[in-house]
């Protein structure tokens, strides 16, 4: 790593964990608004797709989502990378996995995802130290702290990922040994390497975490991690329960997608927005104003413009404020894709009502706390179901809890139909809860019709 390099990651480093506090979260807004209203006017003039939009403040600028984002990525970046050139460069990387080639100093990444278009990011040198500075600031736990600045060791990281990037390399350095294990080859096959790596972090997707906390605790894999992170996926109650058993540890999360960092565990244990570097609106699911969709605006990069990008997650907050004292808002969970949310029907009625994925765990977590892998479809008025061990007492008990919420939420149990358990590749992403179609509500079009009819 260059020397101005360094000096810009350590600066972004003690900025991010000791000086970007606030007394209050007005005061957090306030200075958000300073800084997106000092990005704006400087950042777009310069990027294409926003010239024309110049001198508005945030709220009137246009909200995007991934088409967009896709359709006109070559205006949206000021580096005038095509998404033709960039995705050439990511699909080789992937395909060979060598992922250190750039394109004119430009890191290409692409996202993880598995449905649709795969997002495409873009980060220049000195943005890539930048990320990784802040990303240690949250990640490090204090009792490694010493030893990165003093020891005569390095802080060890296993990386358990999809893919690797420049971005993550990134944090190789003299002081950090960061070890991407390609998830590709598995997991078993990383374990010696692991064993010998001894990390002090472990990042991975929670079911290679789960995965690794099992392995443990039959005594095939013997670390220690002082860490250990969970990314790249929703994480499962159960998950959770046995990382934290094996590891003796509570699980960390990172919230990091290609559109932005966004959320990170504190030393609480409590999910918290990453608010000194990206504005979140949010746009609320539910007249209570618990869970929200994301529209994001990372007033941080500037080679690639995210500026209200509407993700496609579900978020929930956390309704009391967290010990820690920070004034970012506190998430009680990451509940997945706004396609993870179930509809099913008011009890005799054609209204759909939105399930969400995280009624749904806990409905399952209460019925059988011993309950294996499963899978949940909906497709249409039908819902299937999928166990692991295939054993007809789960698959009733997971029928019963599906029927007990229904019941609860005074909605119509949807037909339970149980279908084949299939265990996915270590390298995809795991979805445990998806609504492939949702039920027809042509009653409901035909009922108006014949109301306007009369
Ligand atoms: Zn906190």
């Amino acid at each position: 790593m260059k020397i101005n390099d360094l000096c810009n990651l350590l600066f972004h480093f003690v900025r991010t964990r000791w000086l970007l506090r606030f007394r209050s979260r007005a005061a957090l807004q306030a200075w958000q608004q300073k800084k997106i209203a000092a990005f704006l006017k400087q950042q777009l003039p310069l990027t294409p797709f926003y010239r024309k939009h110049k001198g508005l403040t945030l709220q009137d600028l246009p909200v995007i989502d991934k088409a967009i984002a896709l359709e006109y990525f070559q205006q949206m970046n000021i580096a005038n990378i095509s998404l033709e050139q960039a995705s050439a460069l990511a699909l080789q990387s992937e395909n060979s996995r060598n992922f250190s080639t750039e394109l004119d100093g430009i890191t290409v990444g692409l996202s993880s995802g598995t449905q649709g278009p795969r997002g495409v990011f873009l980060t220049s040198r000195q943005e890539r130290a930048k990320w990784a500075g802040i990303m240690i600031a949250r990640a490090l736990p204090a009792d490694l702290l010493p030893g990165l600045v003093f020891g005569a060791q390095a802080v060890k990281i296993a990386f358990f990922l999809r893919a690797n990037s420049n971005l993550y390399t990134t944090l190789n350095s003299k002081r950090i040994h960061f070890k991407f294990y390609d998830l590709y080859k598995g997991v078993d096959m990383h374990l010696p390497d692991l064993q010998a790596q001894a990390p002090a972090i472990l990042v991975a997707p929670a079911h290679i975490l789960s995965r690794l906390a099992e392995l443990k605790m039959q005594g095939a894999l013997a670390i220690s991690p002082q860490r250990v992170i969970s990314v790249a996926e929703v994480l499962e109650p159960d998950d959770k329960s046995r990382i934290e058993a094996a590891f003796g540890l509570p699980v960390h999360q990172l919230y990091q997608c290609t559109e932005g960092f966004l959320a990170y565990t504190c030393e609480s244990g409590v999910l918290h927005l990453n608010e000194e570097f990206v504005h979140i609106e949010p746009e609320w699911l539910d007249q209570e104003k618990t869970r929200f969709v994301p529209i994001i605006t990372d007033f941080t990069r500037t080679t690639q413009k995210v500026i209200r990008y509407r993700l496609n997650d579900v978020l929930r907050i956390r309704d009391a404020p967290c010990d820690c004292g920070r004034v970012s808002q506190a998430l009680a969970a990451i509940e997945g894709r706004c396609d993870d949310i179930l509809w099913w029907r008011k009890y005799g009625e054609q209204e759909l009502v939105a399930v969400y994925p995280d009624m749904i765990r806990h409905a399952i977590t209460m019925a059988a706390s011993s309950l294996p892998d499963y899978r949940l479809e909906q497709h249409g008025d039908e819902l299937l179901m999928a166990i692991q061990s295939g054993q007809s007492a789960m698959m009733d008990a997971l029928s019963t809890a599906m029927t007990e919420l229904a019941n609860r939420l005074g909605l119509q149990t949807p037909v339970l139909t149980s279908m084949a358990y299939v265990m996915g590749d270590a390298s995809s992403k795991r979805r445990r809860i998806r609504c492939v179609t949702r039920p027809e509500v042509q009653a409901v079009i035909e009922k108006n019709a014949g109301v306007i009819h009369a």
